[in-house]
């Protein structure tokens, strides 16, 4: 019997001494996609820059791990700002995007000193500008752009198309929203539009969707050129790199998807005439998913005619992955991770203690035999889990746990009962 270790450390041992659900994250296995994307991105192509999408998992001890790495990160609240600034993180080095920015989370932007905006609706170029002009600074900032490309993930995590709630259309036609936004940011003293932005989706594995998005913003950056006389000094390429369910399974390769685009991106600028930009990405999931397991007990099994349910301590609350976009899982049993699964033909559904027939962990798990007590480990599961949970039914939020070289610290403890009721009066 084989026992699952992560980062070196018994997973029976943590379960018992932090309890479940937890979150255990190999920090090895962050610092190692850190350094995939500085060897074969950053150093490989000159004039790159990386900053990781600290939506998929942050907490303030993460924010340290990036920085520690040498990579920027990408925020999209006032939320995570605080956060990575409470980590002393450099606010240079931060981005800020989103769709729906609120006054207040530009004024604490402009005002933390992030390194850029990125505009997502022609609103946010006179409210960054006034708090700019109020400080005096000519705040750095991007547009985001939909490219128009429709990417082959799920449409809750696609985010290109031209109907997409994310970025303006490529029209650059007088009244549009692209053209009013070029010209106001290139007439302000107080906006240093530095360039484009797009992200095609999530969840990918294969280059295509983000070497056909950045092919239509070169095309974009062209136009703008020749339009405008606006040159595109940095070009975001977003994220959306896949990872993989189960450490069986070679993970996808940074330069699997950046080599194709930063050879597009040479041969399209000497094609239209243009200065390479700088090139930036931002990979959430890719970083950290695959470091992130989840630790869970079962607490009963209930057997029926056409299906068994292995019913844990957690659930939606910890992660809603799938009752949002039927993300896919698989699990172990922790204390034999070899045990043979059982009836290949007989559904075993993996579900949560929530108060919802969609609070599915694996609708179809392939399980050895459980029983009351096993603890199970969820493989792939460190990128939006942690970052989407919530309290639903009063559930406390898990602990988190780093793990290397045989040694656990916990990061971020689990709430209390009293965390629950905290802020009520
Ligand atoms: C979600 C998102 C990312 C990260 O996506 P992953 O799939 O986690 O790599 C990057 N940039 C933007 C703008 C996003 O919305």
């Amino acid at each position: 019997m084989e026992r699952l270790t992560w980062g070196g450390v018994d997973c029976l041992e943590l379960a018992k001494n932090f309890g479940t659900p937890l979150y255990v994250y190999d920090t090895g296995i962050i610092k190692s996609r850190c350094r995939e994307l500085r060897e074969t991105f950053m150093e490989r192509w000159e004039n790159t820059t990386v900053r990781y999408a600290s939506k998929a998992f942050l907490v303030k001890e993460m924010a340290r791990l990036i920085k520690d790495e040498g990579l920027g990160l990408d925020v999209v609240s006032i939320g995570e700002l605080y956060t990575a600034l409470k980590a002393d993180f450099p606010a240079e080095k931060i981005e800020m995007n989103g769709n729906a920015k609120s006054h207040e989370e530009i004024s604490f932007a402009v005002n933390s000193g992030v390194g850029r905006i990125i505009i997502d609706h022609p609103d946010e170029l006179k409210t960054i500008e006034k708090f700019a002009r109020d400080k005096g600074i000519k705040q750095k900032i991007l547009i985001r752009v939909a490219p128009g490309v429709d990417a082959h993930t799920h449409a809750y995590i696609a985010t290109g198309a031209t109907d997409s709630k994310f970025g303006l259309p490529v029209d650059i036609s007088e009244g549009s929203m692209l053209n009013y936004s070029i010209k106001y940011a290139m007439a302000s003293e107080n906006l240093d539009l530095r360039g484009l932005h797009f992200h095609v989706g999530s969840q990918l594995f294969d280059p295509d969707d983000n070497v056909k998005g950045l092919e239509k913003t070169l095309e974009l950056v062209k136009k703008l050129k020749d339009t405008f006389g606006f040159t595109t000094h940095e070009l975001n390429c977003g994220g959306g790199f896949g990872a993989v369910i189960n450490p069986s399974v070679s993970p996808v390769k940074c330069a699997d998807f950046t080599d194709p685009m930063m050879k597009l991106l040479y041969n399209d600028c000497k094609k239209y005439n243009l200065e390479v930009p700088e090139i930036i990405i931002e990979p959430g999931r890719w970083v950290i998913s695959e470091a992130g397991i989840t630790l869970y007990k079962v607490e009963n099994i209930k057997e029926l005619p056409e299906l068994t349910y292995v019913a844990v301590d957690g659930g939606m609350a910890d992660n809603p992955r799938y009752a949002l976009y039927q993300a896919e899982y698989e699990a172990v049993k922790v204390e034999d991770i070899d045990a043979p699964v059982i009836n290949p033909d007989k559904k075993f559904s993996v579900v949560g203690k929530c108060c919802e027939s969609g609070d599915i962990l694996i609708d179809d798990a392939k399980l050895p035999s459980l029983k009351a007590g096993d603890i199970i480990a969820l493989y792939n599961s460190g990128a939006y889990t942690f970052s989407m949970s919530s309290n639903y039914n009063r559930l406390q939020r898990p602990a988190v746990v780093f793990v290397e070289n045989g040694q656990a610290r916990e990061v971020a403890k689990r709430q209390t009962l009293d965390d629950l009721i905290a802020n009520e009066i």
